[in-house]
């Protein structure tokens, strides 16, 4: 069941060449509780990975690398608006979305085509089109790496926010999330507020997720033709005083109000004005992508000192523009 100097480049979506250590495929809370034994044997780190749509890995991944593949669903009860259904945290999230939508329960349909498991989702708080997935989730159960413990997260308990959560913040890396719990309406309202969204008029839930597909289909590379890890970096928030001085320094600069005297610029934006959209590097090949320079490719499969190289360089011109410092979004793994 343990296998040793795993090859990790198909493992993930940047394709960045890397071999665990250790890897385990999960399937079920009884094979994760005999790899955690195993790994507390040995007294190595245990990390998890889902499909690798949001980590860099490094060429080296010490101890051991769980391999996420936990299914089922099951209906935990219905009201006369909603449905409530714990998830297997493996299972692919676009199928998901597809089942869910077409069984009559919605409100995912924006989130359509996101790479990666339902179990990443709660992680960094996935969200696309003006829809997040927090506004779903009831409850997330998990369980300890260290500790074998289970415990229910409620949704108070997630702390989400922006592409954030207490998974990637006070409990980083502690727990393997094996179930989600939603719960959905069963009545649709889609979320149209989106610019290529705005021209479609009443779709049908199905209409909403093939326009959601085709709209990213055209701006983003598919990742496993194109290795990528998607928006490479998260839009920067700012407080208002900043907002307005940028906004006098550069006339037409989106700024979006975030709350509490916040407000939120396109990172997107920021690296095409500065001169980086459709860019890369002579020798590694890591570049943005010509339709959408939030999203960094790497073409050759190179190592992610490459691609954290060249990410640099961005975040060094963004910076010295705009005296803003963009954050990555994909994880560090290993
Ligand atoms: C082309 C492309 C487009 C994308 N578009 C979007 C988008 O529109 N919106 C968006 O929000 N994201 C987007 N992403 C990012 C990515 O799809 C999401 O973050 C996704 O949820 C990652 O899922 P994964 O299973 O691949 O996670 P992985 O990449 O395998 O893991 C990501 C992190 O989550 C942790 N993790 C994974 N599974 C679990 C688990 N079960 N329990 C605990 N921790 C876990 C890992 O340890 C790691 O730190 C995009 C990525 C790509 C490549």
């Amino acid at each position: 069941m343990i296998i040793r100097n795993l090859d990790l480049q198909p493992h993930q979506t940047m394709a960045c060449a890397s071999q665990a250590e250790a890897a385990a495929r999960v399937r079920s809370l009884a094979e994760l509780r005999e790899a955690l034994a195993w790994a507390a044997v040995q007294g190595c780190p245990v990390r998890v990975l889902g499909e690798g749509s949001n980590v860099l890995a490094a060429e080296r991944v010490d101890g051991l690398t769980l391999i996420n593949e936990m299914v089922g669903l099951q209906v935990v009860r219905q009201s006369d608006t909603t449905v409530t259904v714990d998830v297997g945290s493996g299972i692919n999230w676009h199928w998901w979305v597809r089942f869910s939508s077409a069984q009559g329960w919605h409100g995912l349909e924006n989130l359509a085509l996101i790479p990666g498991t339902v179990g990443a989702a709660p992680v960094q708080n996935i969200g696309a089109y003006g829809v997040e997935v927090e506004a779903f989730v009831e409850q997330v159960e998990a369980l300890n790496l260290r500790s074998g413990e289970q415990r229910i997260f409620r949704h108070k308990d997630c702390a989400f926010s922006y592409r954030d959560s207490v998974f990637k913040g006070a409990e980083r890396e502690l727990w393997l999330i094996t179930r989600v719990r939603f719960c959905l309406p069963f009545h649709f309202s889609p979320v149209l507020t989106y610019g290529p969204l705005q021209s479609l008029q009443n779709p049908t839930p199905r209409g909403l997720i093939d326009q959601v597909c085709q709209v990213r289909q055209q701006k983003l590379p598919n990742p496993w033709q194109m290795p990528n890890a998607g928006s490479f970096f998260t839009n920067p928030v700012v407080d208002q005083a900043q907002a307005d001085a940028l906004q006098k320094a550069f006339p037409g600069i989106p700024v979006f109000p975030a709350g509490q005297g916040r407000c939120k610029l396109a990172a997107g934006w920021l690296i095409d004005q500065a001169g980086w959209k459709g860019q890369s590097d002579p020798e590694s090949g890591v570049g943005t992508w010509p339709q959408q320079a939030l999203v960094i490719v790497n073409p050759q499969k190179r190592p992610r000192s490459d691609v954290l190289a060249f990410a640099e360089r961005i975040q060094e011109a963004v910076e010295d523009r705009y005296e803003v410092r963009l954050e990555r979004e994909p994880r560090l793994f290993g």
